[in-house]
Formats: structure tokens, C-alpha cells, sequence
């Protein structure tokens, strides 16, 4: 797809065929330092998870931005209404802009994510019901999703819903297919393993029940090329495949001002307690979680020996790529796919996730490199591989 190619070498990325991977890849056009951003994008589309969104975790609903204050956000995750935070300079959350819409009462950090999303999908999307209504063919979706993907959440109907409703308001409907269908080629055999990935074992019914009612929310002449059997199949696996997960929390943004800062250095055993009590009382969910997917930062391969980053340093959907090693021109950028966790493990269980969760054999520096190594697993790792 030639889709703003020219434009992307200018900003000192291009999207080019890989030589690892047989496929697409993201390249530099100049040399980076490390800690340099490599590009800042706005994503195509993104939406927080929905069950983060029924259990009360506050996000714009445009950008995800925090509409929390940093200490109304630890009061919940730590269920203790009477702890203070301190130095209130740091928190970033400003609620005079806060704007709700007034058919649906979704909330939006400022008028522009307003005004974006009502241009972009909501006045398709908007349910003209205060409080929601369960009858609503929407809410109906996206109650048939929850049933059917518990957290830990890793996508969301509504994207899908996004998506399809952009396509019903969009005048220019050739260029958003083109922007959608560049982000991922695969064969029908790899939609249906991502699919099936995505819905768990009873994925005929449940992406026969999803297609259905999604056609009752979404139905229209507009739409009808992704809502036929292959059509929606497809959709599915972009966002299951393409999705970058989102996370963002007033908390985090106080504590990076607060250490950037360098303010107190008694804060310190504060913040230590603070996150102790939260993993005590919420586990691991401490972020306002969604997923988005963006034109270019998509074209960005994986190597298990990375040189960059993804980041979100406005605490809101906009990536940030940063270089973690000094770049030449012409390099291939790569971002890890996987977690901390994973990627400390061995070249069998990198390899083997990758395979299950995105369908490819890393063939990396990294895994080039070890490749002499036993494709064995610790018992460690097989435990932590069957959660
Ligand atoms: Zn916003
Ligand atoms: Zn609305
Ligand atoms: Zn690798």
C-alpha cells in the first residue's frame, strides 16, 4: 500500500521489506541517540478494555487520558479513602476541563477529544440514553464480549465498533481501507488462529453470535464488507493481532513528576507503601487499560534483542518511539513483543510464545545467537507458560 509513505521519511522513519522477517519493517532515515524519540503518533483508533471500563477505571473516552486525581486514583486501588498524597503540583489531572457528553454521559478529558470522537465515531456510537441502556444493540455487543474475554483483557469489541462506526462517518472511506489494510497481511488460515486465539475454544458460535450482533448495532450499507463471514474474521484478527496495548494512571504520572522533580526524597517509602497497599487490595490491575492501533509504530518488527521502545509519555494514547541503543541511518527499528518476564527467558520459550501469540519464528540477533542453546524449558517457565 503506497498510504503516506512519502510523508514518513520525513520524520526520519520509512516503512520498507524487512530482510528478517520477509515482511514489512520500520527503518530510519537519519541516525537517533539513544533517548531520542523516533516518532510521536496518534493512533487510527483506540478504545479502553471493557471490562477496565465497567470496574470503574476513569480514562477519556477519546485519548485515556486519567480523569482521576492522582490521590482519588491510590484512595481506590488501595481501598482506603484516608490516605493524602502529597505535593497535589504533581498531579496533572485538571477536571476544569473535564466535559461530559450530554446524551450518554461518556466523559471526555477536554473539548477537543470531544469534538474528535463526535467527529471521528461517536455520533454513530453515542447511545442517547443517560446512564446506558442494556437493551441498546451496543451494549448488547459489548456484553456478549465481556462473557466471553475475562481480564486479563488484551482487546475489545468496542475497537471493533469503533472501526466499523468511523467507516459509517468517514467521507473518505478508500483512505481509511487503505490505512486498515496496511497495517497486516495474513492468510485466512492466520486470521482464524488469531481469531480463535482471541475468542478461546467456542470461536465458531461466539464469532457467529459477535457478527450478529454487530450487524444489528452496526449494520449499513457503509459497512457491509466487514460484516460479511470473512469480512468480520478479518476485522477481528487486525485488532487482535495489530492491537498495542494502552496504559496510563493518575498515580504513575504523579510519581514520575515527583521523581523528575526530584522534590522530597521522603516520598520515596510513600510511593514504596502506597504501590504495596494497591497490589494488595487490586493485583495487578493498576492502569487504565485499552488498545489502539497505529498506521506506522505497527510497521515496527520485534527483536528479542530490541532498539526501542514504545512509550506513552503524555499518559494518553499517543506512542512515543524512543531509541534505547544509538541508531545509524538506514537500521531497522525494532520493538519486543513481549514482556520483561518473557524476554528473560530462554531462546525455546521466546520462540514458542511468540509462535502461539503472533505467528512467526523470531529469527532476531539474539535468537541467532543462541541458537546452539537446548530448546528446553525450566520447570519454572513450563508452570508459568500453562497460566
Ligand atoms: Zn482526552
Ligand atoms: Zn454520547
Ligand atoms: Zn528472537
Amino acid at each position: 500500500m503506497a498510504c503516506s509513505k512519502e510523508t514518513l521519511i520525513n520524520h526520519g522513519v520509512k516503512i520498507c521489506p524487512s530482510p528478517q522477517t520477509q515482511g514489512r519493517g520500520l527503518f530510519t532515515t537519519r541516525s537517533f541517540k539513544i533517548g531520542d524519540t523516533i516518532i510521536e503518533e496518534q493512533p487510527l483508533f483506540s478504545c479502553q478494555f471493557s471490562w477496565n471500563y465497567a470496574y470503574g477505571y476513569s480514562a477519556c473516552d477519546f485519548c485515556m487520558r486519567p480523569l482521576e486525581t492522582a490521590e482519588e486514583n491510590v484512595r481506590r486501588l488501595t481501598a482506603n479513602a484516608d490516605i493524602i498524597l502529597p505535593h497535589p503540583e504533581c498531579d496533572e489531572t485538571d477536571k476544569s476541563s473535564h466535559i461530559i457528553c450530554s446524551q450518554c454521559a461518556v466523559t471526555y478529558c477536554s473539548i477537543e477529544c470531544k469534538d474528535h470522537a463526535w467527529n471521528q465515531y461517536h455520533k454513530t456510537l453515542c447511545c442517547n440514553m443517560l446512564g446506558g441502556n442494556p437493551n441498546h444493540p451496543l451494549e448488547k455487543l459489548n456484553e456478549a464480549w465481556k462473557k466471553m474475554h475475562y481480564p486479563p483483557e488484551t482487546s475489545t469489541i468496542m475497537l471493533l465498533a469503533r472501526i466499523l462506526a468511523t467507516f459509517i462517518q468517514r467521507i473518505d472511506r478508500e483512505e481509511l481501507k487503505c490505512q486498515l489494510m496496511s497495517l497486516c497481511h495474513h492468510t485466512a488460515n492466520e486470521e482464524d488462529t488469531i481469531a480463535h486465539k482471541l475468542l478461546g475454544s467456542e470461536f465458531e458460535s461466539q464469532l457467529e453470535l459477535l457478527r450478529d450482533l454487530s450487524i444489528k448495532a452496526l449494520g449499513r450499507p457503509e459497512t457491509d464488507e466487514f460484516l460479511t463471514p470473512q469480512g468480520f474474521r478479518s476485522l477481528i484478527a487486525l485488532i487482535g493481532r495489530n492491537g498495542q496495548g494502552i496504559g496510563t494512571s493518575a498515580f504513575s504520572v504523579w510519581v514520575r513528576k515527583v521523581s523528575e522533580n526530584d522534590i522530597d526524597p521522603t516520598t520515596d517509602s510513600l510511593i514504596d507503601t502506597i504501590y504495596q497497599e494497591m497490589e494488595k487490595e487490586s493485583g495487578d490491575f493498576l492502569n487504565n487499560e485499552g488498545s489502539a492501533l497505529f498506521a506506522v509504530q505497527s510497521a515496527c518488527n520485534h527483536s528479542c534483542e530490541p532498539n526501542s521502545i514504545s512509550s506513552f509519555p503524555f499518559s494518553n494514547h499517543t506512542v512515543a518511539l524512543v531509541a534505547s541503543k544509538d541508531l545509524q541511518e538506514g537500521e531497522e527499528i525494532f520493538i519486543s513483543y513481549l514482556d520483561e518476564c518473557v524476554l528473560s527467558r530462554s531462546r525455546h520459550s521466546r520462540r514458542k510464545f511468540l509462535e502461539e501469540n503472533y505467528l512467526f519464528h523470531c529469527n532476531c540477533s539474539r535468537c541467532q545467537l543462541e541458537v546452539d542453546e537446548p530448546d528446553m524449558t525450566s520447570d519454572d517457565e513450563e508452570s508459568m507458560e500453562d497460566d
